[in-house]
């Protein structure tokens, strides 16, 4: 039985060398709120986390806080039997629904305690989280989604008919990723705030260790995003792939003006051009730059903004954020619109932790829901994994199927203790600094 919640007030200060910088976020400090799900008699629990830029951290520890007392007094098997039970018990505190509604900080928490919850059944059941789910009847995936709101567009009895469509191949499958892996790109050479010769150095690095895939951050001044793709396409050649993310700067004829002046350089998609919730600005942006495809999600905050992208097909890449959307139930449900609609999924991920979550997310899609990698990729940043008991493992620009039980989260208690805000010492020492 849950009897008490963990959370704490994790950060890493990467804006001192600029890592993860981009046009809209110039300095962040990849930071996470941290829940551990406390068991009677100090039994093993689930761990989660939700993912932030640094300030404001401490209100979604806050949140978690408070909305974890909803799940105090359940056990694992309460969990098990319903799986839709911990995302109802926190998204439909009436209180707490106020201050989003499912947007915001409070879904940020809702997402860090259900994934918990996933972790801990997981890890109870001895297998990595994406194959503890590949393994479930499809009318039990079915059951974690919560279909009001979206089944105007996709009923329960279409999903669990999709989910059943691929249930014959699902085996061949999972052997395929235990042998083969996942394709990837990473983001890793192209942060907004590094020098020319830093990116050229690191895309070259990074090439050699088997990449064939990049996205480089743009939305500065339009010349120097030309400027970027050019040095791109001189460094690596045109036998490799491109992607560009302008992080949301950008206005809807700004947007177009820029991607026609970058498309010379053979551009794969264009990521977050202007506001997250302007459907139908993707929309227009995506009529008038095809076929060059757009590609969003990292802030789209619940099911209800992806159904939108979809129905007005706005999007030709769906972009999954594991600890914005509420959790393991509300990924599902977006994975299923997107296949209804035929978009891939390529999750948003780099951070610290999102690449360990979205591995498994990505998995689940092919192994239940889509049955292909085709256009899909998960996305991969070099940073942070070293503070993780299972961090991702990578081989030529795809990702190993994670083995270990669990929604592989759990981070070093000397790693927390270190970076913890605002007295961990890497934070006291900078004060003294
Ligand atoms: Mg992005």
């Amino acid at each position: 039985m849950i009897v008490g919640i963990d959370a704490r007030d994790i950060r890493f200060p990467t804006s001192r060398h600029s890592h993860g910088s981009d046009a809209m976020n110039p300095d962040p400090d990849y930071s996470c709120a941290y829940v551990t799900l406390l068991m009677q008699g100090g039994k093993p629990g689930g761990n989660g986390l939700t993912f932030t830029i640094g300030r404001g951290n401490d209100l979604c520890v806050s949140a978690i806080q408070g909305l974890g007392k909803n799940l105090i007094g359940y056990t694992l098997d309460d969990f098990e039997e319903d799986l839709g039970l911990a995302s109802r018990l926190l998204l439909h505190d009436s209180q707490y629904r106020w201050l989003g509604p499912e947007k915001g900080v409070v879904h940020l928490a809702a997402a860090a305690l259900i994934n918990a919850v996933w972790d801990a059944l997981s890890k109870r059941a001895g297998q990595p989280l994406w194959r503890y789910i590949s393994e479930m009847s499809s009318k039990r995936i079915a059951s974690a989604i919560d279909f009001r709101h979206m089944r105007d567009y996709l009923p329960e009895a279409e999903a669990i008919a999709r989910l059943e469509a691929q249930a014959d191949g699902r085996h061949g499958r999972i052997a395929t990723l235990l042998e083969d892996g996942y394709p990837a790109y990473t983001t890793s050479a192209g942060w907004i705030g590094y020098s020319d010769d830093n990116i050229i150095r690191r895309l070259k690095a990074a090439h050699a260790e088997g990449w064939r895939h990049f996205k480089i951050k743009v939305g500065g001044d339009l010349q120097s995003d030309i400027d970027r793709c050019a040095l791109f396409r001189k460094t690596l050649g045109n036998d490799v792939r491109l992607s560009v993310d302008a992080n949301q700067v950008w206005d809807v004829s700004e947007a177009v003006n820029a991607v026609e002046a970058m498309a010379p350089y053979d551009i794969y998609w264009v990521e977050e051009p202007i506001s997250p919730d302007d459907v139908l600005g993707h929309k227009a942006i995506a009529d008038a730059v095809a076929p060059i495809r757009i590609a969003t999600g990292e802030h789209a905050h619940n099911k209800v903004m992806f159904k939108q992208f979809l129905q007005a097909e706005a999007i030709g890449f769906c972009q999954i954020d594991a600890c914005r959307l509420a959790g393991v139930n509300e990924v599902l449900a977006v994975m299923l619109m997107a296949d209804k609609a035929n978009i891939p999924v390529c999750p948003h991920a780099g951070g610290v932790g999102l690449c360990e979550y979205v591995q498994h997310l990505s998995m689940i899609d092919y192994v239940c829901i889509s049955g292909t990698m085709e256009e899909r990729v998960i996305e991969h940043a070099a940073h942070l994994h070293e503070h993780f008991c299972h961090p991702i493992e990578i081989r030529n620009g795809r990702y190993l199927a994670p083995t270990a039980p669990g929604y592989s989260i759990d981070m070093w208690p000397e790693s927390m203790k270190q970076f913890e805000f605002p007295h961990g010492e890497v934070w006291t020492e900078e004060t003294v600094t």
